[in-house]
């Protein structure tokens, strides 16, 4: 996937691109990325990229000028280019699924209080929103989202890893332990060091049941609960399950 930023301070993104994870993905040649200052597209001389609001208002706005330059020269609107912003639609898993088939994905950043609207209307396929907050620049918000999209790509994290991880099936992750098997008195829960896969199975389950159910419950509304996940939930209702979830040595999802 080539991967552009449109930014005022392409710096922020540099060292996300040149570290880790996203360092080993851009070396296997898994990912490509160009950082782009749009200031470079500013022509006055003072080069400047914002102006006052239109109807009064605090703040500045990003001008149009430079923004239109600047996203015509990597080719948008004939590519999927995406602007982060709070006035966006909330960015899901399924979302950055759609997103991850992409060969190719611009992403816009705000700043001050964000861009003139004709920009959005013309040259924008995706308006994104990462939370219910507001950041002080888009840079940390596309950081995010092209977070959630890199690592689906095939090659990048191992396909086990993903299955496993919140939100793959409907439910948060259940909670992890490593070694040693005791830590300042606390246990491992002595069903994940016995080797019957099929009773940590269920314990897994019913432990991403717990956590969802104390930290999400509206995710429950998403899934079917009918057979085994039905009965389970029924248990951990039956227990408490509302509860905050802390289960080493707590005993509280039970079986060994
Ligand atoms: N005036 C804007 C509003 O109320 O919607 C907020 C502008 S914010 C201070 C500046 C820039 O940060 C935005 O243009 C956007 O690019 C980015 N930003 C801030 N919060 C964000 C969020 N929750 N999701 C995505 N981008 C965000």
């Amino acid at each position: 996937m080539n991967i552009k930023v449109l930014s005022l301070f392409p710096e922020i993104l540099e060292a996300y691109f040149s570290a880790s994870i996203m360092k080993r993905a851009v070396a296997k040649g898994l990912v490509s990325y160009e950082l782009i200052n749009i200031r470079d597209f500013a022509y006055d001389r003072h080069r400047k990229c914002d102006d006052e609001v239109f109807g009064g208002g605090a703040g500045m706005l990003m001008k149009p000028e430079p923004l239109d330059r600047a996203l015509e020269s990597v080719g948008a609107p004939g590519v999927r280019t995406i602007f982060v912003t709070p006035s966006g639609r909330l960015l899901n898993q399924a979302m950055a699924e759609d997103f991850a088939h992409e060969d190719k994905l611009v992403v816009l950043c705000g700043r001050y209080e964000g861009i003139d609207q004709r920009i959005i209307d013309t040259r924008v396929t995706d308006v994104v929103s990462i939370g219910d907050y507001i950041l002080s620049s888009g840079e940390v918000a596309a950081m995010v989202l092209i977070d959630v999209v890199y690592r689906l790509i095939p090659g990048v994290i191992s396909g086990e890893s993903l299955a496993e991880e919140s939100f793959s099936s409907g439910l948060l992750e259940y909670p992890q332990y490593t070694r040693p098997e005791e830590y300042a008195t606390m246990h491992v829960p002595e069903v994940l060091v016995g080797g019957n896969h099929a009773a940590i199975a269920r314990w897994r389950l019913k432990a991403s049941l717990i956590k969802t159910l104390a930290y999400r419950p509206e995710l429950l509304n998403t899934i079917d609960l009918t057979g085994e996940l039905g009965r389970l939930l029924k248990e951990v209702i039956d227990e408490g399950g509302e509860n905050e979830p802390r289960t080493a040595n707590s005993g509280r999802t039970g079986e060994k």
